[in-house]
Protein backbone atom coordinates (compact mmCIF):
# COMPACT_ATOMS: atom_id res chain seq x y z
CA UNK A 1 0.00 0.00 0.00
CA UNK A 2 1.01 3.38 -1.01
CA UNK A 3 4.10 2.88 -2.55
CA UNK A 4 3.89 5.80 -5.03
CA UNK A 5 2.73 8.33 -2.44
CA UNK A 6 5.75 7.18 -0.54
CA UNK A 7 8.08 7.66 -2.78
CA UNK A 8 6.58 10.85 -3.74
CA UNK A 9 6.57 12.71 -0.92
CA UNK A 10 10.37 11.35 -0.15
CA UNK A 11 11.39 13.07 -3.70
CA UNK A 12 9.49 16.38 -2.30
CA UNK A 13 11.19 16.10 1.23
CA UNK A 14 14.81 15.65 -0.69
CA UNK A 15 14.36 18.29 -2.51
CA UNK A 16 13.87 20.46 0.48
CA UNK A 17 16.65 19.17 1.91
CA UNK A 18 18.29 20.36 -0.67
CA UNK A 19 18.22 23.92 0.66
CA UNK A 20 19.13 25.68 3.96
CA UNK A 21 15.95 27.84 4.39
CA UNK A 22 12.30 27.38 3.50
CA UNK A 23 10.51 30.28 1.34
CA UNK A 24 6.66 30.69 1.23
CA UNK A 25 6.76 29.90 -2.74
CA UNK A 26 8.93 26.56 -2.37
CA UNK A 27 6.41 25.75 0.46
CA UNK A 28 3.66 25.79 -1.87
CA UNK A 29 5.64 24.38 -4.62
CA UNK A 30 5.82 21.28 -1.63
CA UNK A 31 1.97 21.40 -1.24
CA UNK A 32 1.51 21.04 -4.97
CA UNK A 33 3.60 17.88 -4.46
CA UNK A 34 1.62 16.70 -1.67
CA UNK A 35 -1.52 17.55 -3.12
CA UNK A 36 -0.80 15.42 -6.37
CA UNK A 37 0.82 12.50 -4.39
CA UNK A 38 -2.76 12.13 -2.39
CA UNK A 39 -4.27 12.43 -6.00
CA UNK A 40 -2.23 9.70 -7.21
CA UNK A 41 -2.75 7.33 -4.23
CA UNK A 42 -6.52 7.88 -5.35
CA UNK A 43 -7.34 9.44 -2.64
CA UNK A 44 -10.70 11.45 -2.98
CA UNK A 45 -10.77 14.91 -4.01
CA UNK A 46 -12.94 16.39 -0.88
CA UNK A 47 -10.26 14.75 1.17
CA UNK A 48 -7.48 15.62 -0.68
CA UNK A 49 -8.08 19.58 -0.19
CA UNK A 50 -9.27 19.18 3.61
CA UNK A 51 -5.60 17.54 3.96
CA UNK A 52 -3.32 20.11 2.20
CA UNK A 53 -5.33 22.83 3.75
CA UNK A 54 -4.90 21.74 7.10
CA UNK A 55 -0.89 20.84 6.55
CA UNK A 56 -0.96 23.96 4.50
CA UNK A 57 -2.12 26.68 7.59
CA UNK A 58 0.69 24.31 10.00
CA UNK A 59 3.31 24.69 7.15
CA UNK A 60 3.42 28.53 6.24
CA UNK A 61 3.12 28.99 9.60
CA UNK A 62 6.00 29.33 12.02
CA UNK A 63 6.41 25.42 12.06
CA UNK A 64 8.11 24.97 8.87
CA UNK A 65 9.08 27.74 7.85
CA UNK A 66 10.76 29.13 10.45
CA UNK A 67 12.51 25.31 11.02
CA UNK A 68 16.43 24.96 10.37
CA UNK A 69 15.51 21.69 8.94
CA UNK A 70 12.48 22.14 6.67
CA UNK A 71 12.18 19.22 4.86
CA UNK A 72 11.24 17.29 8.31
CA UNK A 73 8.87 20.03 9.58
CA UNK A 74 7.31 19.35 6.60
CA UNK A 75 7.19 15.49 6.70
CA UNK A 76 6.28 15.83 10.85
CA UNK A 77 3.24 18.20 9.71
CA UNK A 78 2.00 15.78 7.22
CA UNK A 79 2.69 12.73 9.48
CA UNK A 80 0.74 14.62 12.14
CA UNK A 81 -2.26 15.05 9.82
CA UNK A 82 -2.13 11.71 8.56
CA UNK A 83 -2.50 10.48 11.81
CA UNK A 84 -5.26 12.53 12.93
CA UNK A 85 -6.66 11.56 9.94
CA UNK A 86 -6.70 7.93 10.30
CA UNK A 87 -7.08 8.09 14.21
CA UNK A 88 -3.81 7.14 15.98
CA UNK A 89 -4.73 3.99 17.89
CA UNK A 90 -5.79 0.75 16.75
CA UNK A 91 -9.63 0.41 17.37
CA UNK A 92 -10.84 -3.33 18.68
CA UNK A 93 -14.03 -4.60 18.06
CA UNK A 94 -16.82 -3.88 20.90
CA UNK A 95 -17.92 -7.40 22.27
CA UNK A 96 -19.02 -6.04 25.46
CA UNK A 97 -22.56 -6.88 25.13
CA UNK A 98 -24.36 -10.11 26.31
CA UNK A 99 -24.28 -13.28 24.09
CA UNK A 100 -24.20 -13.51 21.57
CA UNK A 101 -22.58 -10.07 20.09
CA UNK A 102 -23.92 -10.19 16.98
CA UNK A 103 -21.71 -8.14 14.06
CA UNK A 104 -23.37 -7.40 11.12
CA UNK A 105 -21.27 -6.64 7.82
CA UNK A 106 -22.44 -4.43 4.65
CA UNK A 107 -21.05 -3.65 1.49
CA UNK A 108 -21.41 -4.15 -2.08
CA UNK A 109 -21.19 -7.72 -3.94
CA UNK A 110 -17.67 -8.92 -4.71
CA UNK A 111 -15.95 -6.21 -1.91
CA UNK A 112 -15.63 -9.40 0.32
CA UNK A 113 -17.58 -9.74 2.80
CA UNK A 114 -18.38 -12.98 2.54
CA UNK A 115 -14.97 -14.04 2.57
CA UNK A 116 -14.21 -11.83 5.21
CA UNK A 117 -16.79 -13.09 7.76
CA UNK A 118 -14.95 -16.41 7.10
CA UNK A 119 -11.85 -14.72 8.31
CA UNK A 120 -13.37 -12.73 11.32
CA UNK A 121 -14.52 -16.26 12.30
CA UNK A 122 -11.24 -17.75 12.43
CA UNK A 123 -9.37 -14.82 14.06
CA UNK A 124 -12.26 -14.54 17.09
CA UNK A 125 -12.05 -18.39 17.62
CA UNK A 126 -8.41 -18.72 17.69
CA UNK A 127 -7.23 -15.40 18.93
CA UNK A 128 -10.06 -14.42 21.04
CA UNK A 129 -11.27 -17.46 22.07
CA UNK A 130 -14.62 -17.35 21.34
CA UNK A 131 -17.03 -19.75 20.00
CA UNK A 132 -18.65 -18.75 16.88
CA UNK A 133 -21.17 -18.75 14.83
CA UNK A 134 -22.08 -17.07 10.67
CA UNK A 135 -24.86 -16.74 9.03
CA UNK A 136 -26.08 -15.67 5.70
CA UNK A 137 -28.50 -13.26 5.24
CA UNK A 138 -27.94 -13.23 1.22
CA UNK A 139 -31.79 -15.29 -0.01
CA UNK A 140 -30.63 -13.80 -3.39
CA UNK A 141 -27.67 -15.77 -4.16
CA UNK A 142 -28.22 -19.63 -2.94
CA UNK A 143 -24.41 -20.01 -4.44
CA UNK A 144 -23.54 -17.38 -1.50
CA UNK A 145 -25.16 -19.26 0.73
CA UNK A 146 -23.18 -22.25 0.40
CA UNK A 147 -19.80 -20.33 0.37
CA UNK A 148 -19.81 -19.19 3.40
CA UNK A 149 -21.24 -22.96 4.60
CA UNK A 150 -17.81 -23.80 2.97
CA UNK A 151 -15.78 -21.48 4.95
CA UNK A 152 -17.24 -22.23 8.29
CA UNK A 153 -15.98 -25.77 8.05
CA UNK A 154 -12.78 -24.59 6.63
CA UNK A 155 -12.26 -22.40 9.67
CA UNK A 156 -14.33 -24.94 12.38
CA UNK A 157 -17.08 -22.11 13.57
CA UNK A 158 -21.00 -22.84 13.55
CA UNK A 159 -23.29 -22.49 10.67
CA UNK A 160 -26.52 -21.50 10.78
CA UNK A 161 -28.65 -22.60 7.70
CA UNK A 162 -30.90 -20.34 5.62
CA UNK A 163 -33.26 -21.17 4.16
CA UNK A 164 -33.49 -18.79 0.69
CA UNK A 165 -37.67 -18.51 1.01
CA UNK A 166 -37.19 -17.02 4.68
CA UNK A 167 -36.94 -13.05 4.71
CA UNK A 168 -33.29 -12.05 5.92
CA UNK A 169 -34.48 -10.72 9.29
CA UNK A 170 -36.44 -14.05 10.06
CA UNK A 171 -33.08 -15.89 9.34
CA UNK A 172 -31.13 -13.30 11.53
CA UNK A 173 -34.01 -13.95 14.07
CA UNK A 174 -33.77 -17.60 13.84
CA UNK A 175 -30.17 -17.01 14.10
CA UNK A 176 -29.59 -15.28 17.08
CA UNK A 177 -31.97 -17.85 18.89
CA UNK A 178 -29.68 -20.58 17.89
CA UNK A 179 -26.41 -18.80 19.34
CA UNK A 180 -28.31 -18.33 22.27
CA UNK A 181 -29.26 -21.83 22.83
CA UNK A 182 -26.20 -23.25 22.20
CA UNK A 183 -23.98 -20.54 23.99
CA UNK A 184 -22.31 -18.62 21.28
CA UNK A 185 -20.17 -15.72 22.23
CA UNK A 186 -20.11 -13.51 18.67
CA UNK A 187 -22.47 -13.95 15.86
CA UNK A 188 -21.71 -12.61 12.43
CA UNK A 189 -24.48 -11.95 9.95
CA UNK A 190 -23.65 -11.86 6.35
CA UNK A 191 -26.03 -9.62 3.81
CA UNK A 192 -26.78 -9.62 0.45
CA UNK A 193 -25.26 -6.65 -1.53
CA UNK A 194 -25.51 -5.50 -5.26
CA UNK A 195 -23.18 -4.31 -7.49
CA UNK A 196 -23.97 -0.80 -8.00
CA UNK A 197 -26.15 1.21 -4.57
CA UNK A 198 -29.52 0.47 -4.75
CA UNK A 199 -32.67 1.46 -2.71
CA UNK A 200 -34.10 -1.92 -2.27
CA UNK A 201 -30.77 -2.95 -1.14
CA UNK A 202 -29.68 -0.22 1.68
CA UNK A 203 -33.54 -0.71 2.64
CA UNK A 204 -33.43 -4.04 3.60
CA UNK A 205 -30.05 -4.00 5.26
CA UNK A 206 -31.33 -1.01 7.76
CA UNK A 207 -34.48 -3.28 8.18
CA UNK A 208 -32.26 -6.30 8.87
CA UNK A 209 -30.41 -3.55 11.67
CA UNK A 210 -33.42 -2.52 13.27
CA UNK A 211 -34.17 -5.94 14.02
CA UNK A 212 -30.99 -7.64 15.26
CA UNK A 213 -29.48 -4.59 16.80
CA UNK A 214 -25.86 -5.65 16.21
CA UNK A 215 -23.04 -4.29 18.43
CA UNK A 216 -21.21 -3.49 15.09
CA UNK A 217 -22.06 -2.98 12.11
CA UNK A 218 -19.08 -2.92 9.75
CA UNK A 219 -18.95 -1.76 6.24
CA UNK A 220 -16.48 -4.00 3.84
CA UNK A 221 -15.36 -2.14 1.01
CA UNK A 222 -12.73 -3.15 -2.23
CA UNK A 223 -9.40 -0.81 -1.62
CA UNK A 224 -9.26 -1.54 -5.40
CA UNK A 225 -12.08 0.88 -6.16
CA UNK A 226 -10.14 3.68 -5.28
CA UNK A 227 -11.67 6.78 -5.78
CA UNK A 228 -15.47 4.87 -6.12
CA UNK A 229 -14.94 3.21 -2.31
CA UNK A 230 -15.71 7.34 -0.91
CA UNK A 231 -18.89 7.22 -3.05
CA UNK A 232 -19.92 3.88 -1.63
CA UNK A 233 -18.96 4.39 2.10
CA UNK A 234 -21.04 8.05 1.59
CA UNK A 235 -23.77 5.54 0.53
CA UNK A 236 -23.86 2.94 3.41
CA UNK A 237 -22.69 5.61 6.17
CA UNK A 238 -25.84 7.79 5.36
CA UNK A 239 -27.68 4.69 5.47
CA UNK A 240 -26.96 2.72 8.78
CA UNK A 241 -24.94 3.38 11.85
CA UNK A 242 -21.31 1.93 11.09
CA UNK A 243 -19.29 1.22 13.93
CA UNK A 244 -16.63 0.21 11.67
CA UNK A 245 -14.25 -0.42 8.73
CA UNK A 246 -12.74 -3.12 6.90
CA UNK A 247 -10.84 -2.76 4.14
CA UNK A 248 -10.07 -5.89 1.75
CA UNK A 249 -7.65 -6.44 -0.99
CA UNK A 250 -4.78 -4.26 0.39
CA UNK A 251 -2.45 -7.25 -0.86
CA UNK A 252 -3.03 -5.83 -4.38
CA UNK A 253 -3.90 -2.03 -3.53
CA UNK A 254 -0.37 0.15 -4.94
CA UNK A 255 -1.90 3.40 -4.14
CA UNK A 256 -3.68 2.86 -1.27
CA UNK A 257 -5.82 6.00 -1.05
CA UNK A 258 -9.08 4.21 -0.21
CA UNK A 259 -8.24 4.15 3.57
CA UNK A 260 -8.20 7.85 3.81
CA UNK A 261 -11.00 8.10 2.34
CA UNK A 262 -13.12 5.90 3.51
CA UNK A 263 -11.96 6.85 7.39
CA UNK A 264 -13.02 10.71 6.19
CA UNK A 265 -16.59 9.98 4.90
CA UNK A 266 -17.42 7.56 7.37
CA UNK A 267 -15.65 9.08 10.24
CA UNK A 268 -15.76 5.48 11.19
CA UNK A 269 -12.49 3.32 11.98
CA UNK A 270 -10.81 0.98 10.01
CA UNK A 271 -10.85 -1.94 12.28
CA UNK A 272 -9.14 -4.70 9.47
CA UNK A 273 -7.54 -5.10 6.22
CA UNK A 274 -7.50 -8.11 4.08
CA UNK A 275 -4.75 -9.10 2.90
CA UNK A 276 -4.69 -12.42 1.00
CA UNK A 277 -7.50 -14.44 -0.25
CA UNK A 278 -6.47 -16.92 2.22
CA UNK A 279 -8.67 -17.14 5.56
CA UNK A 280 -5.50 -16.07 7.85
CA UNK A 281 -5.51 -13.17 5.62
CA UNK A 282 -6.90 -10.63 7.64
CA UNK A 283 -4.78 -8.06 9.79
CA UNK A 284 -5.89 -5.42 12.90
CA UNK A 285 -5.18 -2.08 11.03
CA UNK A 286 -2.73 -0.14 12.91
CA UNK A 287 -3.00 3.74 11.76
CA UNK A 288 -0.17 4.71 12.83
CA UNK A 289 1.57 2.50 11.25
CA UNK A 290 0.23 3.49 7.85
CA UNK A 291 1.34 7.10 8.67
CA UNK A 292 4.30 5.75 8.93
CA UNK A 293 4.63 3.48 5.91
CA UNK A 294 3.25 6.77 3.72
CA UNK A 295 6.40 8.50 4.94
CA UNK A 296 9.60 6.67 5.43
P1 LIG B 1 -18.85 -10.63 -1.28
O1 LIG B 1 -19.66 -10.66 -2.54
O2 LIG B 1 -18.75 -9.23 -0.71
O3 LIG B 1 -19.27 -11.61 -0.26
O4 LIG B 1 -17.33 -10.97 -1.72
P2 LIG B 1 -16.51 -12.33 -1.56
O5 LIG B 1 -16.21 -12.59 -0.14
O6 LIG B 1 -17.19 -13.41 -2.33
O7 LIG B 1 -15.13 -11.91 -2.26
C1 LIG B 1 -15.03 -11.56 -3.62
C2 LIG B 1 -13.65 -11.99 -4.11
O8 LIG B 1 -12.63 -11.21 -3.47
C3 LIG B 1 -13.30 -13.43 -3.81
O9 LIG B 1 -12.64 -13.97 -4.94
C4 LIG B 1 -12.34 -13.34 -2.62
O10 LIG B 1 -11.44 -14.42 -2.57
C5 LIG B 1 -11.64 -12.04 -2.91
N1 LIG B 1 -11.11 -11.40 -1.68
C6 LIG B 1 -11.78 -11.01 -0.58
N2 LIG B 1 -10.95 -10.42 0.30
C7 LIG B 1 -9.71 -10.43 -0.25
C8 LIG B 1 -8.41 -9.94 0.18
O11 LIG B 1 -8.23 -9.34 1.24
N3 LIG B 1 -7.38 -10.13 -0.71
C9 LIG B 1 -7.55 -10.76 -1.92
N4 LIG B 1 -6.48 -10.88 -2.70
N5 LIG B 1 -8.74 -11.20 -2.32
C10 LIG B 1 -9.81 -11.06 -1.52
Amino acid sequence: MFESLSQRLSTTVQRLRGRGRLTEENIREALREVRVALLEADVALPVVKALVERIKVRAVGQEVLKSLTPGQALVKVVRDELTALMGSAASELNLNVPAPAVILMAGLQGAGKTTTVGKLAKLLRERRKKKVMVVSCDVYRPAAIAQLETLAGQVEVLFHPSQPDQSPVDIARGAIESARKQFVDVLLVDTAGRTTIDQAMMDEIRALHAAINPVETLFVVDSMTGQDAATTARAFADALPLTGVVLTKTDGDARGGAALSVRYVTGRPIKFIGTAEKMDGLDVFHPDRIASRILD
